[in-house]
């Protein structure tokens, strides 16, 4: 009997759990092939995790294990629309998932977006994770002293923590070195981050925000008048808010403002071309919606990251529609499915991820035959000449790196392509 030919575009969680499960229920006729244009697998575990969790990255070893067995390739370092053709990866497999991910920053859409020492907090992730796409990132701290981080959701706390964290702080981490060396270079003394609803509309969860109140230079700071504003809040993070405003008045080197009511309208130019303000219009709740209240209010600021969610990027000739790919519960054509945040849009955890990618893999397992495709066969002849990475190679590389982290540190990434693959050769 001919076996079931799946491919995966993307090896972050999402499509590794799909993979996962592919292989448990096919039993023996499913053969998965998971395509990533890195040549490293697992996504944002890698690229978006920050590198002062190592817990959370912790995953990556669960992830592996879909990887190493013997039902799946990983083809690391191809690109579908460079490398492949959508449609020939269509042709070629019995179904194909898309699991791309939402790598692409949200904009706000105001003027002043485009000066310098603004970044989305894809890109500014991306640079702090040794992400080859932005390890070059010009982020000029050293002239850093007040920094505005916008949105109120689990981001904004990461870039938040991993700005005031400082040496002994990132013990244990994979923090790259050069990276530490620019944040140790910030005379950063103010750190805001600014929610543009109030106080129990904050979309962090408690354990993320509690670590705010236990960094060794910083203090988080909450304005006392906005939590007895509130009357009767139910979001999780309300006490852990309190807390923080019932602190008493301490003395750090940075602080961390938690401020409210705040939406931004405008960033000002310092004159050099660089952002040296944001301009915010104060707001009033309106059930769990907002209103202006006419007030403005010009915040200083060297460096601002904007933490508003990400979305989806075309792949080959298919593009998004409104930051995902247009599906019915997954399914885009016969044969054809998405899932993660391509599919749903950036939100959850990574456990959220597990059950949605199960059930896609058991639709698949339900809905698709065999059609007798070439699969990886054809996939290797089409790729003659690209410098694939196949689960050995990415071994080389995480070796590469461990082999040498730092003292301190558990691994140093590489961050350059052309190094990448000449780790995974050995
Ligand atoms: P998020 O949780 O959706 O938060 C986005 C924030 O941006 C919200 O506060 C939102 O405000 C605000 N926002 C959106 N558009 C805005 C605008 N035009 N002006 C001002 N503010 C705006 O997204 P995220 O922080 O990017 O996180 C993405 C997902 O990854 C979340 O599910 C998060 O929990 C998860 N994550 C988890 C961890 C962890 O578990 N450690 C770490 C990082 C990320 P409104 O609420 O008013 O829309």
């Amino acid at each position: 009997m001919s076996s079931l030919k799946i491919a995966i575009v993307g090896s972050g969680p999402s499509g590794c759990y799909v993979a996962e499960r592919l292989v448990r229920q096919g039993k023996g006729v499913v053969e998965v092939d998971v395509f990533d244009r890195l040549p490293t697998p697992f996504g944002l575990i890698r690229g978006g995790v920050a590198p002062d969790h190592q817990g959370t990255k912790g995953v990556a070893r669960v992830l592996s294990r879909a990887l190493d067995r013997d039902e799946v390739r990983f083809f690391g370092h191809v690109e579908i629309g460079r490398d492949l053709r959508l449609a020939d990866l269509r042709s070629m497999y019995d179904a194909v998932v898309l699991a791309t991910g939402a790598p692409k920053d949200r904009r706000l859409g105001i003027p002043g977006e485009d000066l310098e020492g603004i970044h989305g907090s894809w890109a500014f992730v991306g640079w702090y994770n040794g992400h080859p796409d932005y390890a070059g990132l010009d982020v000029a701290l050293d002239r850093v002293r007040s920094a505005v981080i916008i949105g109120n959701g689990n981001v904004a706390i990461d870039v938040a923590r991993v700005l005031a964290r400082a040496g002994a702080e990132m013990d244990k981490s994979d923090i790259d070195p050069v990276v530490e060396a620019a944040l140790a270079a910030a005379p950063l003394e103010r750190i805001l981050i600014a929610g543009r609803r109030g106080p129990a509309e904050v979309k962090f969860t408690p354990a993320e925000l509690s670590e705010l109140g236990r960094l060794q230079r910083a203090r988080p700071v909450v304005d006392i008048a906005e939590i007895t504003a509130v009357d009767n809040c139910e979001n999780s993070c309300f006490t852990v808010l309190q807390e923080f405003a019932e602190r008493p008045a301490g003395e750090a080197p940075v602080t961390i403002e938690l401020g409210f009511r705040l939406h931004p309208e405008a960033f000002i130019d310092n004159g050099e071309g660089r952002v040296g303000a944001v301009r915010f219009r104060r707001t009033q709740p309106q059930g769990a919606d907002f209103v202006d209240t006419g007030e403005t209010i010009d915040i200083p600021a060297e460096l601002v990251v904007t933490c508003i969610g990400y979305e989806t990027v075309g792949c080959d000739d298919l593009a998004p529609i409104g930051g995902v790919f247009a599906n019915d519960e997954g399914r885009i054509d016969d044969g054809f499915y998405v899932v993660g945040w391509a599919k749903r849009g950036p939100s959850g955890t990574i456990p959220t991820n597990r059950p949605e990618s199960h059930a896609l893999a058991d639709r698949i397992l339900a809905e698709v035959a065999p059609a007798d495709k070439p699969g990886r066969a054809a996939v290797y002849k089409a790729l003659d000449g690209v410098a694939v990475v196949d689960i050995d190679g990415w071994k080389r590389i995480d070796a590469a790196e461990i082999g040498q982290a730092p003292e301190g540190r558990v691994r140093r990434k590489l961050t350059r392509i052309d190094d990448l693959l000449a780790a995974a050769q050995g």
